[in-house]
């Protein structure tokens, strides 16, 4: 407890802070919030130890407010480590925890709307992204900030439908509240199996034992991982804990809150990126005041004001959403590992495809490993099979008012599998990674080449746009009827998800199909609509990207389809043959998970290929030990380290330049060494320049620390922007 009149540091949160002094007017303690005023602008900030800026007592401000509450030592601990870890400032660390800049003040004055339902009028695009904005929030009323921050729609979109009576003016006053009357209990509604029996009994020692653990529970999808994770956030519930579940945003389905309902007697406090203000204030508070103990929510999820944390608990533990990258780069799953570590708590990750980086650390004895070896209820699993493209090769086909015969991507044995499913009133599912019609529109004379004028990237033809975009920075362009440069004719090349469409319309002409990508689905509930069409039959074939691959449940799809199953496998990344296995294996996971046994077809030129002979044989462990050799070979993670050094610069010359000063200043590494500056794989995006450094190291080495006093040791100048990666996931 610090007296009243001490000069104390105050962290807030800020990317450039690292605490500033003022004095106390009353006395409080460390970790305790507090306003402070920073060039004139108010801040919440947080008390973290004893002044020491040295400056005369006069020139000290005193702080404004002192809140009741605070982080624990543990949490200033966490975000110290945290920010030596991921090379974040500890202000930057700070601001992910006090996302919610103004939760200790009462609600503004501002207007709120509801949607009209029972207003007519067709359903347009702008409309139904309204309709889902409120959709994510219980239907609460909304401010006009909220709906544009939400629904992305613009302000004259909103105005319009103000004037037009579909949205209605209810109050003009944020209502909140700081009641959250949940109570979950045991609804009796599942038993577990002794497989699943014996898991949820080991996390459950580990949980009413406290102190820290980490639990891997790996099992085949469809084995139960939810249901017995559900058994241990119930248990330390029931112990007085409070349960952060985190999972990827679009697992967050309607299917999986009706789950938690039914098995807890209540629905879960859910927290994601398309909350309203005010009930990101209200879960914020409800947190940190220990009204609510269970979340389930997304990466940032963990960054709430927990107060007596007792489990987290990471499903899909491998999915790359749980890596940040811009704004600060950390892996939410680590993180998370490292907060119960230093607060003592177990944590469980979830997966049927578990990442090498925890497989390894499995391996060395720090994890263990709970195994869930078959589905529940004795669903079986698919029987997958690759199909060689050199035999059974895709044949033309037609297209109304096109007299071209067009090539085709579906080989006939899949084909003849789609026919034999659909006559039997089964789904398909058709999976390819490429989004729009085409990814290379090129001359065909010259060779001239599509590509985004900011970005060193090939434009895709997306079809349903009519329009040329780039993905990576969302740049569109009209199609030029010529090439540009020699004024001969232009072809498209490569296969996208629509160009799989215009080949199923032709060759299933009475199928009916959905597209299903990050073009069409852009939140949560189209995903959900589209689910609801499945399972009422209104979809017999339905086209995706990975987007498909994530824990939907479909009892009559029984063929799954890849069209692509050698795309990703000669990625120039050293987790290209990772991420193409837990791709094809989840996505074989939707296959057959009913009734009905299900297969899936892989298409491809390797036939042959490990990683494609490991899914077929459902041989994960081969592929595994495999994949570990090679990486331990070369050195790469879980057997090394990594630090990528992204160098932005909007002037060519500036940045070259910059980069000849970090290289001769460039420190020497013990067990490790800097590699670079090369240009990125994708040189310029958004029109600013791009070079890299890597740093590596062995496992031990402690690279963190050279790097922050290289850095710390160079003037950057203007328009220059350094992104530090810690442990990359993207090498582009
Ligand atoms: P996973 O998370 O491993 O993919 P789920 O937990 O989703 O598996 O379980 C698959 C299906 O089996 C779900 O419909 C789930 O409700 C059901 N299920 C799993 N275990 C049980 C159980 N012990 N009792 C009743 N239903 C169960
Ligand atoms: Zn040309
Ligand atoms: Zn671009």
């Amino acid at each position: 407890m610090f007296n009243p009149g001490t000069i104390v540091k105050v962290l807030i949160p800020n990317v450039i802070n690292t605490g500033y002094d003022y004095r106390l007017p009353a006395s409080a303690d460390i970790g305790q919030f507090v306003r402070v005023s920073v060039m004139n602008k108010p801040y919440i900030g947080v008390i973290i130890g004893f002044g020491d800026s040295g400056l005369s007592p006069q020139k000290i401000k005193d702080i404004a407010e002192i809140y009741p509450s605070k982080l624990s030592i543990d949490d200033l601990t966490w975000i110290k480590k945290m920010s030596n870890w991921t090379l974040m400032t500890p202000g930057a660390v700070l601001r992910l925890i006090i996302n919610v800049p103004d939760a200790f003040l009462p609600p503004k004055m501002e207007p709120m709307y509801n949607f009209n339902f029972s207003a007519t009028g067709k359903m347009t695009e702008n409309r139904q992204m309204v309709m889902d904005a409120y959709a994510s929030n219980d239907n609460t009323p909304m401010t006009i900030n909220d709906l544009r921050n939400i629904s992305h729609v613009s302000p004259s979109v909103i105005n319009t439908m103000i004037k037009r009576g579909l949205l209605t003016l209810t109050d003009t006053r944020v209502i909140e509240t700081d009641e959250f009357n949940y109570k979950y209990f045991d609804t009796g509604s599942v038993s577990l199996n002794e497989e699943q029996t014996i898991a949820a009994n080991m996390i459950g020692k580990a949980v009413e034992q406290g102190g820290f653990s980490v639990h891997v529970l790996d099992g085949i999808t469809g084995s139960g991982k939810t249901q017995v994770y559900f058994d241990s956030v119930l248990r330390a519930y029931n112990a007085g804990k409070s349960v952060l579940l985190m999972m990827p945003e679009i697992a967050l389905t309607a299917q999986f809150m009706t789950r938690f309902e039914k098995r807890f007697g209540a629905p879960p406090v859910v927290w994601h990126s398309n909350l309203t203000a005010a009930r990101r204030r209200e879960i914020w508070r409800g947190v940190l005041n220990k009204k609510i103990r269970i979340v389930v929510g997304t990466r940032s999820a963990l960054f709430l004001p927990w107060q007596n944390l007792g489990l987290i608990v990471v499903d899909e533990e491998h999915d790359t959403s749980y890596k940040q990258e811009d704004m600060g780069n950390y892996h939410a799953r680590d993180m998370a590992v490292l907060r119960a570590k230093i607060a003592g708590f177990p944590v469980v990750l979830a997966s049927a495809t578990p990442a090498m980086e925890t497989m390894r650390n499995v391996e060395i004895g720090k994890y263990k490993i709970l195994k869930l070896t078959s589905r529940f209820g004795g669903a079986q699993l698919p029987k997958i099979s690759t199909i060689d493209l050199r035999e059974s090769r895709p044949t033309d086909y037609t297209i109304p008012d096109n007299d071209n015969a067009q090539h085709g991507c579906l080989s006939p044995i899949l084909c003849d599998a789609i026919d034999e499913t659909l006559s039997s009133h089964q789904q398909v599912m058709l999976f390819i990674n490429r989004r729009g019609f085409a990814p290379i529109t090129q001359c065909r004379k010259c060779g001239w080449v599509a590509t985004c004028p900011d970005c060193s990237v090939g434009m895709t033809y997306h079809k349903r746009l009519g329009k040329l975009l780039c993905h990576m920075c969302g740049r569109q362009m009209t199609l030029p009827t010529k090439c540009p440069d020699c004024n001969n004719e232009i072809s498209m090349f490569g296969a996208g998800l629509e160009r799989i469409e215009q080949e199923v319309h032709s060759r299933f002409p009475n199928a009916k199909t959905a597209l299903v990508s990050s073009d069409t689905i852009m939140t949560r509930q189209t995903l959900e609509r589209l689910v609801a069409k499945m399972e009422n039959r209104e979809i017999d074939i339905i086209i995706g990207t990975q987007i498909l691959a994530k824990g939907h449940h479909f009892p009559n799809l029984t063929l799954v389809g890849v069209v692509d199953s050698d795309m990703g496998l000669y990625g120039t990344d050293f987790r290209a043959a990772e991420h193409t296995f837990q791709q094809l294996f989840q996505v074989a996971g939707r296959a057959g998970r009913g009734e009905l046994p299900g297969r899936v077809l892989l298409q491809t030129y390797q036939p042959d290929n490990p990683v494609l002979t490991a899914i077929c044989n459902c041989d994960r462990d081969t592929f595994l030990k495999n994949d570990m050799d090679a990486r331990r070979l070369a050195k790469m993670p879980p057997f090394g380290q990594l630090i990528a050094l992204i160098i932005e610069g909007e002037k060519e010359s500036v940045l070259k330049q910059f980069c000849e000063t970090l290289s001769a200043n460039a420190p020497i590494l013990n067990g490790g060494k800097i590699l670079g500056p090369i240009a990125a794989q994708i040189y310029q995006i958004r029109n600013w320049y791009r070079m890299r450094f890597l740093i590596t190291g062995d496992v031990n080495a402690n690279l963190q620390p050279v790097v922050a006093r290289w850095l710390d040791g160079i003037k950057v100048p203007a328009n220059i922007r350094i992104k530090i990666d810690v442990n990359p996931q993207n090498f582009m």
